[in-house]
């Protein structure tokens, strides 16, 4: 990643998927610039991008501010004239949204909100990156599972991760012809802030753990290695795609009867 430089958008604190990707591309030589939202987060995100960088470039970014989206990548290109990558570790819902039956639970402002900022953020920030990335230049987003089978309590963040990994496809083929490779990055829970706002987190990790292929939960640094493979050269000719990296969660239809017993405490 020697002479790269990109944006990290989604970084919230040192938990944050989007901070294992920063560390694990600045490891390899990149120059990145962070965005955060509002002062109580630059709070946080300044002293970890400080640790990567003595001068970095921070910017106050809600990505539902089209002024705000203007002025991050404005300010990018007043410092670097072009980026070549651009990680999108970014989604909210109401934690009213994130609890019980999604056909009860589920408002049109809450899916509308979940929508705007979970997915169509990709997006709008792609339609901005692409117009100061260098050809051959690389985008990556985070997603998960919720979006392809049924996860209790995701609700309407599943909806929205289903549009997000659409718009990777679209996007893919888009920016194509220039080389610009597109792919979204499908983790297993990570304790981070915005777990914590999916009801019943605990059963989620105990169950992903004890159903896995590999037994485990998911480690930050796997989905920070899959965020180098694609957005460096080693991912040429990768696009379009959404990867799992989740211990091999996906691929199983029927977890083994001790890893139901795991997964309840009960004994088997
Ligand atoms: P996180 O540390 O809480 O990061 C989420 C980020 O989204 C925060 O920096 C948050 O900023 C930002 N954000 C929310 N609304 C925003 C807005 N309107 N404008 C700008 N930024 C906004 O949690 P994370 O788990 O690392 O999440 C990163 C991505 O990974 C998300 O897309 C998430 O869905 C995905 N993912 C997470 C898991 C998991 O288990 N943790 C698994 C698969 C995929 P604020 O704190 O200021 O709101």
């Amino acid at each position: 990643m020697k002479g790269k430089r990109g944006l990290v958008m989604g970084v919230a604190n040192k938990n944050s998927i989007a901070w294992a990707i920063a560390r694990q591309l600045s490891a390899q030589g990149a120059d990145i610039a962070f965005t955060y939202q509002g002062d109580s987060l630059l709070r946080r995100v300044k002293p970890l991008a400080e640790t990567l960088n003595s001068d970095p470039l921070l910017l106050d970014c809600d990505v539902t501010n089209d002024d705000q989206m203007d002025a991050t990548f404005k300010a990018l290109e007043d410092k670097w004239g072009k980026i070549d990558f651009l990680v999108h570790a970014i989604a909210f819902a109401g934690k009213d949204q994130l609890a019980g039956s999604f056909v009860d639970n589920t408002t049109r402002d809450g899916f509308l909100s979940a929508m705007n900022i979970s997915a169509y953020s990709f997006v709008d920030a792609a339609r901005r990156a692409k117009n100061i990335m260098n050809d051959g230049g690389s985008m990556v987003t985070l997603t998960y599972l919720g979006s392809e089978r049924v996860i209790p309590n995701y609700n309407v963040m599943g909806v929205a991760k289903a549009a997000l990994e659409a718009s990777t496809r679209y996007l893919a083929a888009d920016l194509g012809p220039r080389g610009i490779r597109v792919n979204a990055i499908s983790a297993g829970p990570i304790k981070t802030l915005a777990a914590a706002g999916i009801g019943s987190g605990r059963h989620m990790f105990r169950f992903n753990k004890a159903a896995s292929a590999m037994r485990d939960n998911t480690d930050p640094a796997g989905v920070a290695g899959a965020a180098l493979y694609m957005l460096s050269d080693l991912g040429l000719s990768c696009t379009g795609e959404t990867h799992h990296v989740d211990g091999g969660f996906h691929a199983i239809g029927m977890p083994v009867e001790a890893a139901m017993d795991e997964a309840s405490g009960r004994e088997s």
